[in-house]
């Protein structure tokens, strides 16, 4: 069977590598000229002149990146399976179309209110109560496109440096940390569910993934898991999902979702008995789904903007190195360490060993640590 992927970045070539055990052949379809996927076949297209070409090549067809035009999912859909579907796509590329499809379903979220002017901005702060983060509407990823505001008068400021026709608005939640539920649902509607994770942020760009997330409460897990299926069931949902939620003295908000594998799933490459690009794979090529059982407890550590010493982590006997093949640039995903261990207390211990050869990485400071 052969897969084409839109878009031919690291997830999409953790795809391709989690699906050629299962016989499986890729190609990769890349629409911003710079594919970085490195395997499988890619096709470069910036204007959509080879469509057809691309579409003749595949059976099935999924995405690795939701910032692309909806045409070009919904002309692939006319003649061969899309998952996740089209829908989906849509829902997940606008974060009002997201947050009142939240609402729709009873998922909590940050109150929130749409700006198209300086002025709508500002009284959407007031009606809100600072701070309050405004983002663009469409096209935001890793903090992209965001700023808080801790007053109403700074609203004119914010407006002027987002710069984009259409905001929304929420107000800041008071988290105790952020945490993420990844689901997988099979063509026959089967549902699984990975363990959460927890989720280190730092300048808007996922640092720590540690799961499954520490002193997570049971009621708290099946919140998270009636939400994500409440979606996967309204979207008739084929593939992995992710929700990224904020976890408050209140309970869950929602955050927002991404209808992809996804970089807090990392960890279930060597965390989990299948990893979320296999199950991905398996699901949109209409398998049953593998066991996401966790093997022990993982922290996955993003590698941002430099290598750091390469050499000192692959001497580390419990890390396990995966490189994207992309050059060094401030702010960049270059790759990823996943570390496990047999007790989180060890787990901590491993992951400080191991960012000390990572310059630039933040302190480690998951809720597991007493910083946390
Ligand atoms: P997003 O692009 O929506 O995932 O936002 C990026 C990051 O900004 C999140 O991971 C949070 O750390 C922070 N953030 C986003 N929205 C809010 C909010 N309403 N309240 C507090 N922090 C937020």
């Amino acid at each position: 069977m052969r897969i084409g992927v839109l878009g031919a970045g690291q997830l999409g070539r953790m795809l391709a590598l989690a699906g050629y055990p299962l016989a499986k052949t890729f190609v990769f379809y890349d629409m911003s000229g710079s594919p970085s996927a490195g395997l499988g076949e890619v096709m470069i297209d910036r204007d959509g002149q080879y469509l057809d070409d691309f579409i003749s090549r595949v059976d099935r067809v999924t995405y690795e990146f939701e910032h692309l035009p909806l045409d070009i999912a919904e002309k692939i859909a006319a003649s061969k399976p899309v998952h996740p579907s089209p829908r989906a796509l849509q829902i997940c590329q606008n974060r009002e179309a997201e947050k009142s499809l939240f609402g729709e379903l009873g998922i909590p979220t940050p109150e929130w209110k749409i700006a198209d002017s300086a002025e709508s901005l500002q009284a959407a702060a007031e009606a809100l109560g600072c701070p309050v983060v405004a983002k663009t509407n469409t096209e935001g990823y890793d903090g992209k496109g965001q700023a808080v505001l801790q007053s109403p008068e700074e609203a004119a400021e914010a407006w002027n440096s987002i710069n984009h026709p259409r905001l929304i608005v929420e107000k800041f939640v008071e988290f105790r940390r952020e945490i993420s539920i990844i689901a997988v649902r099979s063509e026959s509607g089967e549902l699984a569910f990975y363990p959460m994770a927890e989720n280190i942020h730092h300048q808007g760009i996922l640092r720590y993934s540690v799961a499954p997330a520490p002193g997570l409460e049971r009621h708290v897990e099946d919140d998270a898991r009636r939400y994500i299926k409440a979606l996967m069931n309204e979207l008739d949902y084929i593939g992995v999902l992710t929700l990224e939620l904020f976890e408050t003295a209140d309970g869950l908000v929602a955050n927002e979702m991404a209808p992809r594998v996804h970089n807090s799933g990392h960890w279930t490459i060597e965390g989990a008995m299948t990893s979320q690009f296999e199950n991905h794979i398996r699901a949109v090529s209409g398998h049953p789904l593998g066991s996401v059982e966790p093997r022990e407890v993982s922290c996955m550590v993003n590698i941002i903007g430099e290598h750091g010493d390469i050499r000192r982590i692959l001497e580390l006997p419990y890390a396990r190195l995966h490189l994207y093949n992309k050059g060094e640039r401030p702010g960049r995903k270059l790759g990823h360490v996943n570390i496990l261990a047999d007790s989180y207390k060890e787990l901590v211990w491993r992951v400080r060993n191991c960012t000390q050869f990572l310059p630039g990485s933040p302190e480690f400071t998951a809720s597991l640590t007493s910083k946390g």
